[in-house]
Formats: structure tokens, sequence, C-alpha cells
């Protein structure tokens, strides 16, 4: 198989077959993500594609999910898309499911009719990062689309038969708001029906814009006991029936459950951490390296 330049994939696909699709991500501005930031974006050669998926043939022939790797694959056209599907499905014929990070805007330039093309195809469960629903939150964090465009177009999703989970950061909004930026995303979240929702939690990486404003003193990230509150609220919060996949290793307390089948349980845990985590800890700001 041909990897190039940083892979990176939700943990959830741990077991899933890898190909490589695009090189870096499109977009690669958001504030506060070093993940491609050194990477130039370009799209793999169908060719090569072919010969990858020439060799899980013969590696792993029972394959049942694929993963297009990488930072936003989505941001390739259904006109991309749709051959890569069928190769991947004339060299791998158990394969159910071809799932890939999406972008807002990934959603957005493709029409309703290809949407559901491409499900026909087995493209699902699309791990959206939307970060967070509080509007000048999002706007900050720079993600290139608008409160109102991640509504729509996560509608449009559903519209069209397509899961898809819902990533965010909790203290994405800085310290002084985790209340708020619980609200906001809760809000969205039960606006949109995702199948999950994926948490995890902001840091000030590396040499990002973020940490740069953070050095400069213009963002104050929250400390943990506020990070902690903000996942009780937000959780209280959700209303609908989804996955909380929140076992991302940036999460103090990670878990994952079902809502709302298991909240009272899961509101318990956060709370048993609260009591129970060093109170130097829970007023800190815990240095978080890298997504
Ligand atoms: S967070 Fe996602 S969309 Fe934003 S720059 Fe990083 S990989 Fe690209």
């Amino acid at each position: 198989m041909t990897y190039t330049g940083p892979v990176y994939r939700p943990p959830y696909e741990a077991n899933s077959l890898l190909l490589q699709v695009t090189v870096g991500c499109a977009h690669n501005a958001c504030t506060f993500c070093t993940m491609y930031r050194d990477t130039k974006f370009k799209v793999e050669p169908i060719d090569q594609i072919e010969q990858d998926l020439k060799e899980a043939a013969r590696l792993y022939p029972n394959t049942k999910r694929v993963f297009l790797v990488n930072g936003d694959a989505f941001v390739l056209s259904a006109r991309r898309l749709k051959p890569i599907a069928e190769l991947i499905h004339k060299y791998l014929p158990f394969v159910e499911v071809i799932s890939m990070y999406a972008s807002v805007n990934n959603v957005k330039g493709k029409s309703d009719e290809e949407l559901r093309e491409l499900v026909k195809l087995g493209i699902r469960d699309l791990w959206v990062g939307v970060e967070t629903g509080h509007a000048k939150t999002l706007q900050y964090l720079n993600k290139g689309f608008t409160l109102e465009e991640a509504e729509k177009q996560l509608k449009r999703l559903n519209d069209a038969g397509m899961p898809f989970y819902f990533g965010f950061m909790f203290g994405a909004a800085g310290s002084g708001l985790n209340q708020e930026n619980a609200k906001a995303t809760a809000k969205l979240i039960n606006a949109t029906n995702p199948a999950g929702v994926v948490p995890t939690t902001l840091g000030a990486f590396g040499d990002s814009p973020l940490a740069k404003e953070v050095e400069k003193g213009n963002f104050t990230p929250s400390t943990e006991i506020d990070v902690l509150d903000e996942q009780m609220k937000l959780i209280k919060l959700i209303n609908i029936n989804t996955m909380y996949m929140g076992i991302h290793g940036l999460n103090t307390v990670a878990f994952d459950a079902q809502l709302p089948r298991d909240k009272e349980q899961v509101l318990t845990r956060i709370q048993n951490a609260k009591d129970n985590l060093n109170p130097s800890y829970l007023n800190s700001v815990p240095e978080r390296h890298s997504v």
C-alpha cells in the first residue's frame, strides 16, 4: 500500500483498510490544526489507487470496511469518488462501507443526486469535523463555513441517507465560554441528527496559529474542570438517539456510550472524575501536544 505524508484516521477505523486517495488536507487552514500543515495537498492518481487495491485484494481479501485517507478526502468530486468506489467493489467484493473525513464544504460541493449515488456505492459514515456549534468560535477556528451552512449541509446528508459522525472539541470556545459552547453545540447536534458524536478536547498544538494566539494572550484555554463541566452540560442537553464516541486520547474522561440510554451512568462517571482528580490538575490547563 502506498502512503504519502502523515496519515490520520479516527480511532474507530482501526480495523479498516486505509486507502490513500488524497495527500494532506485541501483546506489546511483551521486555526488549531497542525496535522497536515507542511504537506502539500494533492489527489492520488487512479492508477496508484488501483495498484493498492490489487495488493489489498491479495493481502486482505475479506475486507468489509475501507477508510479513504486523508484529511478531507470527501473533497473529491462525485465524478472522482464514483470510479474509486467501483474499483473498491471490483477488487474487494465484501466491502460494505467506504468512509472518510469530510468537511461541511465538501458536502456543499455535491448535488443531492450525487450524494444519493454515492450512498448506493457504499459511501457513508462520513467523519465531519464541525468542532463547535458556537457561531463566533466556528469563525475563529477558521473552519471555512458558517453555523447556518453546517446545519444545512448536515441535514442534506440526512436527506440523502448518508449517515455521518459529528466531530467536535470541548474547550473550543476558550475559557469562560464553556457552557455557551456546550449549549450551542448540543443544539446543532440535536438539529442535525448524527449517527454518532465524536468529541476531542482542544489543545494549542505546536506552532499552530491558535498556539500563537495563546502566547499573545488573545485566547485563554479552558481549565480541566471547565472542560469536564462543559462535557456534562453537553451530554445533559443532547436529546436525540445517538452514539457518544469519546475514546479519543485527548479526552480526560474517555468512554463510549449510547445516548440517551447511558446518560445518568456517564454523568456519574464524569462527576466521579471531578470529585477524585487532584484539584491542582483540575484547575490547570493540561498540555495537549497533538491530535
Ligand atoms: S482540522 Fe481537518 S479540515 Fe481543518 S486543517 Fe485540519 S485536517 Fe484540514
